[in-house]
């Protein structure tokens, strides 16, 4: 266990925004989604446009930071990944492709659901973007962004409902603060891609690990009695 993750202020001010415009059912099942390699594709066209910059994966072991270098072999420091990211989303947040069987899993859990996106979406300029393409694609539900762990504000969020809350992210620091910080929440570890799914440990207290939609919807629709 670790320590609970606190909510960051510039989240918490979204999150009460959001709960004055959607009052809760404290009886309604709350989904609260991911958005980069759970319901878009992250990691295929990140590696192109590392690709493109001269750089690539060492591994498919699931991390970033110590797993990027350059044709030489040189690893790239924090500061270098976290440059590379953001030049990612701001060529590509209006254009990420949806992964398959997203969009309609959150459409049928959203008769009996609420549905919320939580994302790490680096550059407050890319929300809009996201949110126009995440809805060209089917997925017209709130937006809140955070940066950092996700436990806090899945706490902030989730507080007061007595329904199942269920959280679905790719990152493993993301799963263990949630669990840590929210020990209610349903646990869905989801990674599109095949091979970095494959390359990720398996982490306590997870309910269910997948790549695939159709698993994810089926197990959730049970969990939440859909
Ligand atoms: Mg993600």
């Amino acid at each position: 266990m670790s320590e609970p993750t606190p909510v960051r202020p510039q989240t918490l001010a979204q999150i009460r925004e959001h709960a004055r415009r959607h009052p809760t059912d404290p009886e309604r099942p709350l989904v609260i989604c991911d958005v980069d390699e759970v319901v878009l594709h992250f990691l295929a066209p990140f590696e192109a446009h590392l690709g493109e910059q001269g750089f690539a994966f060492l591994s498919h072991e699931y991390k970033l930071t110590g797993n990027i270098a350059d044709t030489a072999g040189q690893l790239l420091d924090g500061a270098a990944v976290r440059a590379l990211i953001q030049g990612f989303f701001d060529d590509w947040a209006p254009r990420q492709e949806p992964v398959e069987g997203a969009a309609e899993a959150l459409r049928s859990l959203s008769d009996k659901a609420d549905i919320v996106f939580l994302t790490n979406l680096p550059g407050d300029w890319n929300r809009e973007p996201r949110i126009t393409n995440l809805a060209g694609h089917g997925m017209e539900y709130p937006l809140l962004t955070n940066s950092g762990p996700k436990g806090g504000a899945v706490a902030a969020l989730a507080a007061g409902r007595r329904a199942p809350v269920i959280f679905i992210d790719d990152s493993a620091t993301n799963i263990v603060s949630v669990r840590d910080s929210h020990a209610m929440s349903t646990l869905v570890h989801f990674i599109a891609d095949r091979r970095f799914f494959t390359g990720a440990g398996e982490i306590d207290g997870v309910a269910l690990k997948t790549h695939d939609w159709r698993d994810a919807g089926a197990y959730i629709r049970n969990r939440i009695g859909a």
